[in-house]
Formats: C-alpha cells, structure tokens, sequence
C-alpha cells in the first residue's frame, strides 16, 4: 500500500485522484488466527497495531460487529491529557501522550493531533489547592503542570465569565499545555490501516456471539460469519464488556455500563483555544477545528446499553456553560449522541491476561479512554504476547477489587457513576 506523503498528494492531485487505494482490505475470516481481537474500536485496533509493529505477531483478526468507528472511538469529545493524581495512572497516560505526540509519523496518517493544553478552573479556595497538589505529583513525575493565575486566564479565554459576580467565580486553574485533542476518526481509520499494512484481517461486520472452549480454556469465537480458532482471544469490547463476558459464562464484573452524551454547535470563529473544564460540576468544551464548540457533562446516571441519553443531562450541561459563558447564549446546538461508558469501580482501567484461559481482558475505560488508545494497545499487545502485563499496565488488574489495590485517582469510592 502506498505511504502517504506530499509527493503522492500531489500526483493524485494532478492525474484526477484515480489512483487512491482503500485504506484497509476486507478479508474473509479465516479459519484460525494466532490471536483475535474482539471489538474495532480504538483500543482493539492499536492492540492488533501493536502486536505486529512491536512483536511481530501478524496473523491477527480485529472482529467488529459494526463499522470501524461506530463505537466511542467515533463517538467521543477527544480530549487527550496525562493529568493524573496517582502514580500508576500518570505513568499510564503519560506513556500515551508521548506516543499521540509521535502517532501521525508511526502511522503515517495524519490524526491532527492539536497540543492546544487543557485547563482545569478552580473555583474555591480548597480546589485550587486540590489542583496545586496535582500539578505538584505531576511535575514530580516528569509531567507538565502549571498552575494559572485569574489574569492569564482571562488573556486565554477572554469569552470566559471571569468577573467577581459571575455565578461561580474563577480563582484560578491548573493548566497541562501539552493536553489536547485528536480527530477520532481518523484515529481509528490510522490504526486500521496500519495494522491491515502489516497483515492483520479486519473483519467488519462479524459479532461475535460465543466463545469456543476445549475444556477450561477458550480456544476460539463463534460469530455471525461462522467460527473462527485462535491460540489467544483477546477482548477490547469497552461499553459491551459485560455482555460479551456474559457470552464466556463470566456474569459478574466489576463494571457498570452508562450513557454519556456530548454535543456540538454550529460552527464559529475561534474563540476557545484549548479544553477547558468546569470546576463546580460537571462540564467540559473546546472548539473543533471546523468551528463547533464540543462539549459535554455527566454521565446520565443510570444503567444503559442504549447509544442514546435523555434530556435532563442536556439542561444540566447547557445550564454548566452558561454559567462559564452566558455570551453563548444564543448559539445554536447542531447535533447530541451518547455513547456506551465501561465504568469500573475505581474509574481505572483493567488491561490483564485472563480471566479465562486463553483470554486476555481490555476494559474499563470510564469516560476517558480515547487519550488511552495508544497506550492500551501497545501494553495490551504487551500482555497478549508475553503473557504477562507490561510495567505500566501491572497495577491494571481485574483481581484488585478483591484485593483492595484500587487506583481511585478521584478518591469517589465505588461507585462507578461517580468516576
Ligand atoms: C460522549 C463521549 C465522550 C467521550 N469523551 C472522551 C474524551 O474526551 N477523552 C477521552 O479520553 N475519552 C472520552 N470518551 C471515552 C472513550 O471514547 C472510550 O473510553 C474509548 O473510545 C473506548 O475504547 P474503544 O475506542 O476501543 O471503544 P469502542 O469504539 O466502543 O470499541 C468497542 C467495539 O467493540 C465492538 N463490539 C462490541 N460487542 C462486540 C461483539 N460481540 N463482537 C464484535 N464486536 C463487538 C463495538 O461495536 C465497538 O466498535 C468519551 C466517550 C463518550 C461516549
């Protein structure tokens, strides 16, 4: 398959764009494979990249029921950041945000990956320590922070309601400038072609209904396009991860699925120039680079498998940003969605070898696994192929619930909802 580069542009450019190939084949599963991949998202796609390009394992199936991007990898806000609290989740996202910073030259597509930073806004005395006491573990950790004062603020985001009589008042905020964000479809679309580059089947359209077992151990998938065999059989379902582990007999998980619902707005001029969050509930935006403002809130707050939310979180997160920017007033919502969020007990993720024989678990992302993808991949592939977890996904276990290792960044407790 050709390299993307300027020249090839060019040359299509000047002989009608005839000569584009698709950018990953459609093969027919076959009838065994080394490893497969349930779930096209971002999370198993970076894994099957990363089995070939890192280990050189080849003979791989991605199996997706739906289209590539019909999951959160195409469904969510994109906001990318390694600004954690505890150790084990900083060295996590931090060994993902170098990879996004190199990912267009790997893949050699471009993600537009726009390090525009992400500023958290304090609004009560306790927060801004809070956020000082963050910033300082980061740092300690070889991760940018910066603390920002109310005038450095209003100079980055003059639109903001920074006067003393604004609803909830800003004292300040901690700033992580090499946060930002990435085109979600093109993430997945990059992944996808990578890995199709180096021989892994991509199989849209394949749901995969049942596992195949020889006695304990899991030895394959049945599918809606027949079965398949494996020597491993690995999950990156996210929002479906209970209903798949269903299918392998495995009933109870530590993890609850929700809806989470975002939106954008008819295109404007810049007028946001990195992510902001709002420190008073539960409210986030940035501006695309078409111009929609993006944003979102909470999760709605009840169990769900349905890719749809209900209203009253739509008040509660336009009631959020007008409290930041009642000068948004009038601007027009274009478009809502939900997506499916694979909420652990503890708001970390679960990246491990098992809980069956022969399979290997990837879940748990909560509502902020897309800044994950590239790390989740390449220590997913990790564990896939070595049997056992990398350094950075070794505290990501199923088995910590029982144990009392939880990584509760947000110290909520357990309850999933809250994280
Ligand atoms: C509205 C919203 C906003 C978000 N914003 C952010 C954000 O700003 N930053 C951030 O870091 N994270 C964000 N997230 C979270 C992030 O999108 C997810 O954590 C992440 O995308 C999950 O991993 P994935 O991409 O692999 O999931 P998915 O794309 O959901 O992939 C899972 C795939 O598994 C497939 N599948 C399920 N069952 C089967 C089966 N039986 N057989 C075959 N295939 C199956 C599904 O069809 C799906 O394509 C957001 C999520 C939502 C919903």
């Amino acid at each position: 398959m050709a390299e993307y580069s300027a020249f090839s542009l060019l040359k299509n450019a000047l002989t009608g764009n005839k000569d584009w190939k698709p950018a990953w084949r459609k093969p027919d599963p076959k009838a065994s494979y080394d490893v497969i991949v349930i779930g096209g998202g971002g999370h198993g796609l970076s894994t099957a990249y990363y089995l070939a390009k890192e280990h050189g394992i080849t003979n791989v199936a991605v199996l997706e029921k739906g289209w590539l991007g019909s999951g959160n990898v195409g469904r969510n806000t994109t906001a990318v950041r390694s600004n954690y609290l505890l150790p084990q989740n900083t060295r996590f996202y931090e060994h993902s945000m170098k990879l996004w910073e190199n990912l267009s030259h790997d893949l050699n597509y471009n993600v537009m990956f726009s390090q525009r930073g992400c500023l958290n806004l304090a609004h009560t005395p306790g927060q801004l320590d809070d956020y000082a006491r963050r910033g300082n573990a980061m740092r300690h950790l070889g991760v940018d922070a910066d603390l920002m004062s109310v005038d450095q603020i209003k100079r980055l985001v003059p639109a903001l309601d920074i006067s003393g009589s604004a609803r909830f008042p800003i004292l300040g905020g901690l700033m992580q400038r090499r946060a930002g964000s990435a085109r979600h479809d093109a993430v997945a679309w990059g992944y996808a072609r990578g890995a199709d580059r180096r021989g892994v089947d991509i199989i849209e359209n394949c749901e995969v209904t049942g596992f195949l077992r020889d006695g304990g151990r899991i030895t394959g998938v049945s599918t809606t396009r027949g079965e398949i065999r494996a020597k491993k059989v690995a999950l990156a379902v996210a929002g479906s991860t209970g209903r798949v582990m269903q299918l392998a007999g495995i009933s109870h998980m530590p993890i609850e699925s929700h809806v989470l619902q975002a939106f954008v707005s008819e295109s404007l001029k810049p007028i946001i120039d990195t992510i902001l969050t709002f420190g008073m509930g539960h409210f986030y935006i940035s501006q695309s680079d078409k111009g929609g403002l993006v944003y979102g809130g909470d999760l709605d707050g009840y169990n769900s498998y349905a890719q749809r939310g209900s209203l009253p979180i739509v008040d509660e997160v336009m009631s959020e940003m007008l409290a930041l920017f009642p000068g948004l007033a009038r601007v027009r919502m274009l478009r809502s969605w939900g997506g499916l969020c694979d909420m652990t007990m503890d708001g970390s993720p679960i990246i491990t070898t098992g809980p069956l024989p022969g399979m290997y678990l990837n879940c748990g992302w909560c509502y902020g696994g897309f800044k994950a993808t590239p790390a989740s991949g390449w220590c997913f592939a990790h564990t896939i192929a070595k049997d056992e977890p990398h350094e950075f996904n070794a505290p990501f276990t199923l088995d910590r619930f029982y144990r009392g290792l939880v990584i509760d960044d947000k110290g909520q407790g357990a309850t999933p909802r809250l994280h």
